[in-house]
């Protein structure tokens, strides 16, 4: 980002709650139609403590193994897988995260399913799309999400509630517009096809959140925007005595 950020959490928080709010009546959209997910990886509690406190109530964690360690030192929030989940964490992330951001494989749909209909958890999946096509990048090919969805759908217990995009990174958020743009009307043909309700999409950052809002957004992911830039030296869990046989 081109202008300093503000000095304090508080600031910092009512600057992006005004760029929200500016760009959902920009697009004419109700503000609580986008919910703001704070990025807090990296983070320590106490600053994530200070972040919840100021009314950032759901947060954003992409690794397992981090969200579980550092929500029990916060206050209560609702925590958001937003990174890759790998098959061997499934089990423990169900034990934290209410929604998940970033499904994108298909056997990844079958453990889940199996471990959702052992475990009674119920949570939001999203299904990523690799929007751009780029061979480096997680998620769905635009073509594959088609039969990803209908295998999830077959399973019966996976509530897929929408699709998620993390665009090539550009330094002009208008060059993000079109696939922001390819991610809705993706969404509306897979609502149509499969004649459901597929509500959220999950896409916009820091540096275009606000583009992703006129194209539709339902969820913004917003880490430095908020907390600052993510610096070395950063927060890591301590290890607890079972961590190897949980983490491998
Ligand atoms: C880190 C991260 C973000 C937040 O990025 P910022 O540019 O710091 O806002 C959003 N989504 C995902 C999947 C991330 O890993």
């Amino acid at each position: 980002m081109d202008s300093p950020l503000p000095e304090t959490f508080s600031e910092r928080h009512a600057a992006v709650e005004a760029r929200i709010a500016a760009a959902c009546a920009r697009a004419g959209r109700d503000r609580a139609d986008v919910t703001l997910v704070g990025v807090s990886k990296t983070f320590p509690p106490e600053i994530v403590s200070e972040a919840i406190r100021d009314g950032v109530t759901v947060l954003g964690e992409n690794r397992v193994q981090e969200g579980l360690a550092k929500a029990p030192l916060c206050p209560s929030a609702e925590w958001h897988l937003i990174g890759p989940l790998q098959r061997n964490k499934i089990r423990h992330a169900l034990s934290l995260f209410t929604v998940l951001h970033g499904i994108d494989s298909e056997p990844l749909l079958h453990d889940l399913a199996r471990v959702q209909d052992e475990t009674g958890a119920r949570p939001d999946v999203m299904l990523e799309v690799n929007v751009a096509d780029e061979p480096t990048k997680h998620g769905f090919t635009p073509a594959a999400v088609r039969d990803a969805l209908r295998a999830a759908l077959a399973d019966g217990v996976l509530r897929v509630v929408g699709l998620m995009c993390i665009p090539p990174f550009v330094t002009d958020p208008e060059q993000s517009r079109p696939r922001f743009r390819a991610l809705r009307e993706l969404r509306d043909a897979l609502q149509d096809e499969f004649s459901l309700a597929l509500p959220q999409l999950s896409m916009g950052m820091s540096g275009d959140f606000e583009v992703a809002i006129e194209e539709g957004a339902t969820y913004v992911r917003i880490g430095t925007a908020l907390f600052g830039r993510r610096t070395a030296g950063a927060w890591k869990p301590e290890r607890s005595p079972d961590s190897d046989s949980y983490f491998v």
